[in-house]
């Protein structure tokens, strides 16, 4: 019984972990069966898939800045052989 119920430590941990690794079925269903009795992980469990969903847009933003800088780029690659 008390290997599932982790510290209130021990379930931010694997709430920070799951955005970079993925969690064993044991650490899901231990997350879980925290966040059944603790509010204060699941409200901090909401605010980190804001935060992470904040970090997704963020870096699709950059991912299209760069897409636009090979749009162009690629677009005076033509203007100047029209030129020539
Ligand atoms: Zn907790």
């Amino acid at each position: 019984m008390h290997i599932l119920l982790l510290s209130c430590i021990k379930a931010t941990e694997l709430i920070e972990k799951r955005f970079y690794f993925k969690l064993s079925f044991k650490e899901k269903l231990q997350l879980k069966l925290h966040t059944m009795v603790c509010d204060a992980c699941t409200n901090y469990e909401k605010q980190s898939k804001i935060i992470e969903k904040g970090i997704e847009m963020y870096q699709k933003k950059q991912h299209d800045e760069i897409d636009m800088t090979q749009l162009k780029d690629q677009i005076s690659v033509k203007l100047n052989k029209t030129e020539n």
